[in-house]
């Protein structure tokens, strides 16, 4: 057989993102809204595709989004990023600010990502760890901007996939200690009592990303943004591809931005859910974290995690095996989804417990 061309060394090396996509009856692994967005958004969008102009490119500058997104959260236009879903943000920021000769701080274990597009970029990648409980470890996150000084630090918060949020004094401390930008990642924020939205300032290093993937009901539309001072924006405009976010996406984000009571209806169900589903993990035999977002990290105390994982997809329950990532021995990680996905993993757990 012939030998194929290869690829760059560091990408030869490397296995790509894993998040099996398996055909089950209750999909809880990869944090979306289990609800479909509101039928009138779903009618106004299918008006919409009629108005398209499909032959020319789309706003370059997504203006409308931009504008909206940005009187959403009290800032300007110009302090806000658009791109295809916040992995896309991410990417973008870390071509314009890290890449080769640069470093990126992560604290595991945190959200995959993070890592592997700064690598994939040819950032060196500094790992600094958490706390034994999985919080983030002050000390820590001093020692590892002291060494590194990092082109960007991440703080992810609520974290994926622990569920566990940073305080605001926390963001605040390591703002001050940042060398370059500090990345506060707030796919899940809608889930948790505070926001780091709330410090984004011209003068200050420092960009919150958000996502229509999981509040929004959006995860197919591939949405998301970042929050942050309009020079850090102007940087990544030039090198993000040229016209990258397609005229129907722009609408579709732009239309779904009137259905914010909507959307604020279906978090706070999701919140009271979370705290029905917790109420009865902990009464299992399983290791539970407190969780701030629409997940939730749990570990078997008395059974293997990766045979507790097949049993439940034996009974055709999906959740996130985390058992053999660093740090998150044993560890399984659900989504909350409706009431009735919720207690089909309960019973099928309760059985793969017994
Ligand atoms: N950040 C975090 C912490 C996430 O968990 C995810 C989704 N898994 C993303 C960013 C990416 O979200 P999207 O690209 O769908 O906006």
């Amino acid at each position: 057989m012939a030998e194929h061309f290869q690829p760059r060394e560091d990408v030869a090396m490397r296995a790509g993102y894993h998040s099996p996509q398996v055909d089950v009856e209750v999909r809880l692994n990869t944090n979306e809204s289990p609800f479909s967005p509101p039928q009138a958004f779903l009618d106004a969008l299918a008006a919409e595709v009629g108005r398209v102009k499909w032959n020319r490119y789309p706003d370059r500058a997504a203006l409308d989004l931009r504008v909206k997104i940005a009187a959403l959260h009290g800032v300007l236009p110009e302090q806000v990023f658009v791109a295809n879903g916040s992995n896309e943000v991410l990417q973008t920021l870390t071509l314009t600010y890290a890449g080769p000769g640069r470093s990126v701080a992560v604290f595991e274990p945190t959200y995959a990502m993070h890592s592997q597009i700064a690598r994939i970029a040819g950032s060196e990648v500094v790992e600094g760890a958490r706390a034994a409980d999985l919080s983030l470890d002050r000390a820590e996150v001093r020692r590892v901007l002291a060494e590194s000084s990092p082109a960007i630090t991440y703080v992810c918060s609520p974290n994926n996939p622990t569920g566990l949020i940073e305080t605001e004094e926390t963001v605040r401390e390591v703002l001050s200690l940042v060398p370059g930008l500090l990345v506060v990642d707030e796919a899940y924020a809608q889930f948790a009592p505070w926001s780091a939205l709330s410090l984004v300032s011209e003068d200050l290093p420092l960009v919150v990303t958000r996502t229509f993937s999981k509040t929004w009901s959006m995860a197919a539309a591939r949405l998301g943004y970042l929050v942050g001072p309009s020079w850090v924006v102007a940087e990544m405009e030039k090198v993000v591809l040229p016209y990258h976010l397609d005229s129907l996406k722009q609408a579709a984000g732009t239309l779904a931005l009137d259905f914010v009571e909507e959307m604020e209806h279906r978090v706070a169900e999701l919140v009271e859910e979370r705290g029905r589903l917790v109420a009865q993990l902990v009464d299992l035999p399983v290791e539970v974290w407190p969780s701030s977002a629409n997940f939730v990290l749990f570990r078997p105390i008395e059974r293997d995690g990766d045979a507790v994982w097949q049993d439940l997809l034996d009974q055709s329950v999906l959740v996130r095996n985390c058992s053999s990532w660093p740090g998150l021995d044993g560890c399984l990680r659900i989504t909350i989804g409706t009431t009735e996905e919720d207690d089909r993993f309960l019973v099928a757990l309760r059985k793969a417990l017994s």
